[in-house]
């Protein structure tokens, strides 16, 4: 099935007002390959004027909350997000993962709010190195998807993102066979777990991925585009990974 390809970009928690003109380049790139999607995912304090900059670009969040609204100061869920003019939300990185303890289960309920309003959610899984050294990579990843990917998600609005902890932000990737295997593995998995629509989910790789190595990356079957962190903070870095996907 031929899937369209996503080339997402995660800020983290980096970038400024003044950080926005980066954005141009991006767009510009984005419209001269209409074939691929490209987002943006910056915090959410700049999703607002990042719409209001470049409307042809499609922004994203880095997290949501399971409610639509309540007692949980601090954090923004899904209608507010959307409203703010995100298009999708990151939902499950490992680092909300790790620092927040967020588990398989809280990342469900956060894909469900994404999808109640309007947002595809990203799912975001992925081992980590003392996981993958005790040949359990697999089995982690795979269980994070029986466990994140609310069961009547469809290819509409889930996006799925394979990142190995030990690859995110360290300039290691796996072997492009390491990445066919797991991005095989959770394609069945997700057929498991919500059918026939697995065939249209899109699977991102992410972990250092970059203009030198996009192009073999993005080449592996399964691999239906990136979700791109450090590399996507300029334009000059990111672009070349959208071309890769082109
Ligand atoms: P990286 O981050 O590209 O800087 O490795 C990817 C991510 O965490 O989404």
């Amino acid at each position: 099935m031929a899937r369209r390809k996503l080339i997402a970009g995660n800020w983290k928690m980096n970038g400024h007002l003044d950080h926005l003109r980066e954005l141009h380049g991006i767009e510009k790139a984005a419209r001269a390959h209409p074939q691929v999607d490209v987002a943006i995912c910056p915090p959410a304090t700049l999703i607002a004027a990042a719409v209001a900059r470049v409307p042809g670009l499609a922004m994203g969040a880095q997290d949501c909350h399971s409610a639509d609204k309540g007692a949980h100061t601090g954090c923004l869920a899904a209608p507010m997000l959307r409203e703010a003019g995100a298009q999708y939300v990151i939902v499950g990185h490992s680092e909300r993962r790790a620092d927040q303890g967020e588990t398989d289960e809280d990342v469900c309920g956060k894909a469900e709010a994404a999808h109640r309003h309007g947002l595809m959610a990203i799912v975001c899984v992925g081992e980590t190195e003392e996981e993958r050294d005790e040949s359990r990579a697999e089995a982690v990843v795979t269980g994070q998807i029986a466990g994140s990917v609310p069961r009547d998600a469809s290819a509409d609005w889930l996006v799925v993102a394979y990142e190995p902890v030990w690859a995110i932000g360290t300039g290691r990737v796996p072997t492009l066979d390491d990445v066919s295997a797991m991005h095989a593995a959770i394609r069945s998995k997700l057929a498991e777990t919500i059918g026939e629509e697995a065939q249209g989910v899109r699977i991102l790789y992410g972990g250092s991925m970059n203009g030198d190595n996009a192009a073999d990356l993005l080449a592996v079957p399964n691999v239906d585009g990136g979700l791109v962190g450090g590399a996507s903070l300029s334009a000059d870095k990111f672009v070349p990974i959208v071309e890769a996907g082109a």
